[in-house]
């Protein structure tokens, strides 16, 4: 192909069309925000595949999330037309759940493993730390749970602690006590967290180098977006995915190598690597984002080529001159200049409010203004620091009736009814997890107490069987009351009917083990129907219970969404999927409203208007920060990472004062604003003009709701409406609320309990 003429090629700047057409073991493409990455590693993969260098099931990309995975593959089928079939395009963590689906019964595990999400871990340590009476040493959940992922994150497990840790230290030997419970308790539950998705992938790929052949074979090009922000763990597996397969391995291949997949010394030869990141972006510390992996690129893969892109096609100068001149004060990175031939566009707005609220109504008042130029709301993002910083916001959005959509805030998958019905479908993918069981037993109420529940938890633990099992041996628990026994039996009948048709291959079908599974929307409906839970609600006549009701429906119109997207993938998918998506999956283009989300959910994101909120000492840079070694720094590419999603308008707003906690206190401008050349600033109100007085807008604010009464809709924008009263901690990565999962757990111990009382009184 010549240079005219080539979709793939044309429009892009001589060193973009390098990082796309360039070829070898190893390629890094570093460069700041805007400056095409991603739109690169996109037209990379197409040429690949058009040149015939390789199939689509040979490539294996990894996004930060799962929204910008389905991006990649819309623009690569729009490039290719429909050739994407069988490519990898996915997050590290989908990735992974897909090999461990596949192969989880080499390490003992049952291919239905539930994932837990952090909600969940937290309240299984909550247990574990009750149960070792650890608390009074100090151990929470949140900081036990905190330390664990970050051990997991450098591939250390609780045996590895034990033997490196101080003997000496009592602390530390309970915190091993801790961690060893919790692995144990994962394992027997058939689960694994977040973390462990990608440690115990690693893991396996280094146990058992049969399997890793398998993988390392087949894909023959990695590509990872976002790379500054990988952990060790995920650095380490893309080591073993790009390991040769040894001569060995390539001796038991199913089915056999075939000569021309070998080199010289009978090797598979490793699969080629190309990573795009910015160093500058690196934002994810706290969660054990190792900046490293992309300053040692070169030293680690042998015969890297380096790629430097410094035009951004994102954002006007004076947005990229504001942006170069802030994280020009980190004093620890690789000089980088960008710019764009775009022109200068508008100055930045700047704003001082009296307190959140001032600073809210001018956020939205310029929402209006922007709106009524001819902006869509969907092309306007509000960011801030802390999910707390919402309220002032929403209060004012909904007043003003401006559509609006919070990433991140309470989500959908978060709420009782529909966490109950969750419950049933991860039951019937994975009969031995006790929390989903435990929930299900008593959504809705049928009068199986914590006592009955506790004798069938027994039963099934001496008999050492599944939960369904248990259940349908129900006769055999006669501490148990007679009807009670034939509910629990009924109940057990219709998650064993449901886990056949789950997974294909029920008895009616003559297809036998062949048989694909059954639409996910079928078995959801089995389950609404059996258990006549929307019709239970309906019945209260209460209007929370029909949002309630709705959200139901609306889990079923999911389902059948899935279904018609991936037909035939079967209940143990949409179970991925749903635990895998991240916050900006929530986003929506098309919902035609303002996005409001912490500047952590931003990243690689685009907006024509962009306002950053809360620009204050204490907030951002974030007081937690202000102690920590490299914490200034860290804030400071937030702050870039914000600034460079603008394209065309960007607005920095502050309060002089703002309440937290029912408390005002004064706020100081960041630093960071100091750090922009006071030209590039247009101030409507500077924080010079603001004395601090108290603030003018009211505070008790009954926000009218819309109609909808808080239910659940991908497009309605009332769902904002509740609050998630968030907002402590660094509110980077929303956690969503553990209560539901709490009280399951509550109940398990109290069951627990009453199993030892009834054995006890030999019951
Ligand atoms: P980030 O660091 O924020 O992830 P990035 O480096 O991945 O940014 P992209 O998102 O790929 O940058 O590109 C930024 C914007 O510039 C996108 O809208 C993209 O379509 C556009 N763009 C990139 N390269 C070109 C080009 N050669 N011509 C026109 N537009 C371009
Ligand atoms: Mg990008």
């Amino acid at each position: 192909h010549d240079a005219g003429g080539d979709p793939l090629v044309d429009g892009l700047n001589p060193a973009q069309a390098r990082a796309v057409t360039t070829r070898g073991p190893a390629l890094l493409i570093v460069a700041g925000a805007g400056s095409g990455k991603t739109r690169v590693l996109t037209h990379r993969i197409a040429h690949l595949i058009r040149e015939r260098e390789a199939w689509p099931s040979q490539i294996l990309a990894i996004t930060f999330t799962n929204k910008a995975a389905a991006e990649m593959r819309e623009r690569i089928e729009g490039l290719l037309g429909d050739a994407s079939q069988g490519m990898w395009i996915s997050t590290f963590h989908s990735a992974c759940v897909r090999i461990l689906r596949r192969e989880a019964e080499r390490f003992g595990y049952v291919s239905g493993f539930t994932i837990y999400d952090s909600a969940d871990s937290r309240a299984l340590l909550k247990r574990i730390i009750k149960e070792l009476d650890a608390d009074t040493y100090g151990f929470t959940p949140a900081n036990s749970g905190a330390k664990i992922s970050k051990l997991k994150n450098e591939l250390v497990d609780a045996a590895t602690h034990a033997a490196t840790m101080n003997e000496n230290d009592p602390r530390e030997r309970l915190f091993v006590e801790i961690f060893r419970m919790y692995e144990q308790e994962l394992k027997r539950a058939n689960a694994f967290d977040f973390d462990d998705l990608i440690g115990q992938t690693v893991h396996l790929f280094r146990a058992h180098p049969d399997v890793a052949a398998v993988y390392q074979r087949r894909f023959r090009h990695i590509l990872v977006d976002e790379y500054q922000d990988t952990n060790h763990a995920q650095y380490s597996l893309i080591r073993e995915l790009t390991r040769p397969v040894e001569p060995e391995e390539v001796e038991r291949l199913v089915p056999p190598a075939r000569a021309k997949e070998l080199d010289a010394s009978g090797r598979i030869p490793p699969a080629s690597l190309t990573v795009v990141g910015d160093s500058d972006q690196s934002i994810y510390a706290f969660r054990g984002a190792d900046i490293r992996n992309i300053v040692e690129f070169e030293r680690d893969f042998a015969g890297a080529e380096v790629v430097k892109l410094e035009q951004n096609y994102r954002s006007t100068q004076n947005i990229l001159s504001a942006a170069n001149a802030v994280i020009g004060n980190n004093f620890d990175r690789q000089e980088k200049h960008l710019w764009t031939s775009e022109g200068d566009g508008e100055r930045i707005v700047g704003f001082t409010g009296y307190s959140q609220h001032d600073e809210a109504r001018f956020v939205a008042e310029e929402i209006e203004d922007l709106h009524r130029a001819g902006l869509a709301y969907s092309d306007i993002a509000v960011f801030y620091r802390t999910n707390s910083q919402t309220r002032a916001l929403e209060e004012l959005f909904i007043r003003s009736a401006i559509p609006y959509r919070v990433l991140g805030g309470t989500k959908f998958y978060e709420r009782a009814e529909v966490k109950d019905a969750m419950a049933y479908l991860t039951s019937i993918a994975n009969p031995y997890d006790p929390i989903a069981w435990s929930r299900l037993l008593g959504a809705p109420k049928r009068g199986v107490g914590a006592m009955a529940e506790a004798h069938l938890a027994n039963f099934q633990e001496a008999q050492g069987v599944s939960f369904h099992e248990a259940m349908l041996r129900a006769e055999e628990v006669t501490a148990i009351g007679p009807k009670i026994r034939a509910t629990v039996r009924a109940l057990g009948e219709m998650l064993v009917r449901a886990s056949r048709m789950a997974v294909g291959g029920g008895a009616t079908d003559v297809a036998g083990e062949d048989a694909k599974p059954a639409p996910v929307a079928d078995v959801m409906k089995l389950v609404l129907d059996e258990t006549d839970m929307i019709e239970k609600l309906r019945a209260k006549r209460d209007p929370q219970d029909d949002a309630r009701a709705e959200n139901l429906e609306e889990l079923l119109a999911v389902a059948r969404e899935f279904d018609v997207k991936q037909p035939g993938a079967g209940l143990l998918a949409f179970l991925t999927e749903v635990s895998l998506v991240a916050a900006a999956d929530d986003l929506d283009d098309s919902s035609g409203t303002v996005s409001l989300m912490t500047m952590h959910t931003a990243k690689g994101l685009e907006f024509k208007a962009v306002f950053i909120t809360g620009v204050e000492e204490g907030l951002l840079p974030h007081q937690m920060s202000v102690d920590e070694i490299g914490g200034i720094s860290e804030e400071r590419r937030l702050m870039y990472v914000g600034i460079t999603r603008a394209r065309e308008r960007l607005y920095l707003t502050l309060a002089s004062t703002r309440a937290t906690f029912g408390d005002v206190s004064v706020a100081m401008p960041s630093r960071f604003l100091q750090e922009i050349p006071e030209g590039l600033i247009d101030w409507r109100q500077s924080p010079g003009e603001v004395t601090g007085r108290g603030g003018t807008a009211s505070r008790a604010l009954n926000a009218p709701r819309s109609s909808g009464g808080g239910s659940w809709s991908r497009t309605r924008t009332d769902s904002a409406v509740t609050f998630s009263g968030g907002g402590s901690g660094s509110g980077a990565v929303s956690e969503p609320a553990s209560g539901n999962m709490q009280s399951a757990l509550d109940k398990w111990r109290e069951r627990k309990r009453l199993a030892k009382e009834a054995q006890a009184s030999g019951g």
